[in-house]
């Protein structure tokens, strides 16, 4: 194989006592979200090395692979100074004016030191083309790479998506809506390392079908940095008419909030998720309220993570475009919680009160019904949804 993918490491080198399950899991990553791909791994503490028959395709999904900082497609060399010298010249562009080179001498048992090799692939190139030394901004930045087999030569480098690898952290429950925030919680949750699940409260009639093939749409999506994501979902419709006819109108978007937190928590220890996680940024809306939230989280002892609970609605729409969600998210399809929105929702909502509305109907056994009854989503491939939409 004449080209191979060298990958830098993201944060992860930084983690000495983990470093080897990260290293593992990232190579379990790539394997499962290269799957169609042929391919053949190495890998040592700092690098891992990519050998496919379709290395630019390869690379390019690479690129959202977390816990990976840098991508090169590499040239290889036999680690002889000719060799080196010969591959160098055939693969620095004709069309630029100025370089560097950079050596690295991971086998610290190649004759010349890393410096030294650098003034000799240096005047090599001097002398057999037009090119001139810039040491402090070059044009082209010629990376060589000593290993004990091989060499790797590159002068391109792709940004990974830094992070962590998908599942060092262990796994959360996120409650996906067809919004934009959710999809962006997600995200960032998968960047620290979070596996995820998702959990989506579908309110049929009163929601349609083209809400939900939207939040599997999104959920497709967040797939694509996971390889792993389950979606359930929820069947609301009853307990959502038993909170809209028992309860005063101001306290139902609250009641309902404490109610799917109550579900989460509940499908969360079914499927082995250690945290929660969603969309909820301060202020965005009434139940997005400090006091809300407390109101809220106030039914459930599991750590919820908001990773947006900070940014504003443009910097979340931002991330959102990057990530491919935008686009689907604003898909103009209500779900459950526009559709019985009352006209002045509890912006200060008491804990007390929403106890005894809650009383006032048997919530236990309709909550039950909906961590029963959930349908698990697991099939995400593109075939089956898109025509949906
Ligand atoms: P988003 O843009 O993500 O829909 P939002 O601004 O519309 O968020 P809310 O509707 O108040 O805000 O919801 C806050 C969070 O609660 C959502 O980000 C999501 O994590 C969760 N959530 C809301 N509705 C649902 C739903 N139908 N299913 C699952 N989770 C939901
Ligand atoms: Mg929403």
């Amino acid at each position: 194989m004449e080209k191979i993918i060298l990958i830098k490491y993201g944060e992860l080198t930084t983690k000495k006592d983990n470093r080897k399950f990260f290293i593992e899991t990232l190579e379990k990553n790539i394997r499962n979200l290269l799957k169609d791909f042929k391919l053949k791994i190495s890998k040592d503490r700092v690098r891992m090395f990519i050998e496919t028959d379709e290395i630019e395709n390869a690379a390019l999904k690479l690129t959202k692979i977390f816990g990976i900082h840098g991508i090169a497609i590499c040239h290889k060399a036999n680690s002889n100074n000719e060799d080196i010298l010969n591959k160098v010249l055939e693969i620095i562009p004709q069309d630029k004016k100025t370089f560097k080179i950079e050596t690295k001498r991971a086998d610290k048992n190649f004759p010349i030191k890393s410096m030294d090799f650098n003034n000799l692939v240096g005047g090599h190139v001097l002398r057999n083309t037009e090119y001139k030394v810039d040491v402090h901004n070059p044009e082209v930045l010629v990376n060589i790479e000593i290993r004990k087999d091989f060499t790797y030569i590159y002068t391109n480098i792709l940004s990974g998506s830094g992070g962590y690898p998908v599942g060092v952290q262990g796994k959360g429950l996120l409650m996906l809506s067809g919004g934009i925030d959710s999809p962006v919680a997600g995200y960032l949750a998968l960047k620290r390392g979070v596996d995820i699940d998702c959990v989506y409260f579908d309110s049929p009639p009163h929601t349609s079908l083209e809400a939900k093939n939207k939040v599997i749409e999104l959920a497709k999506s967040l797939n694509e940095y996971s390889g792993n994501i389950r979606l359930f979902v929820i069947p609301f419709t009853e307990l959502q008419q038993a909170i809209y006819k028992n309860c005063p109108n101001d306290y139902m978007i609250t009641i309902m909030r404490r109610m799917m937190y109550r579900i989460c928590e509940k499908m969360a220890k079914k499927h082995k998720c250690k945290i929660l996680i969603n969309g909820e940024s301060i202020g965005q809306v009434a139940s997005q309220t400090l006091s809300s939230m407390v109101c809220i989280n106030e039914v459930t002892n599991m750590p919820v993570v908001r990773p947006v609970a900070c940014l504003d609605k443009l910097e979340i729409i931002e991330i959102a475009k990057k990530i491919g969600t935008y686009e689907t998210s604003i898909l103009p399809f209500e779900d459950c919680c526009t559709i019985f929105v009352p006209k002045h929702p509890v912006i200060n909502p008491n804990i007390s009160k929403a106890k005894i509305y809650e009383e006032s109907f048997e919530f236990e056994s309709l909550i039950e019904k909906c961590v029963q009854n959930a349908e698990i989503i697991t099939n995400f491939e593109k075939e089956k949804f898109t025509d949906l939409l």
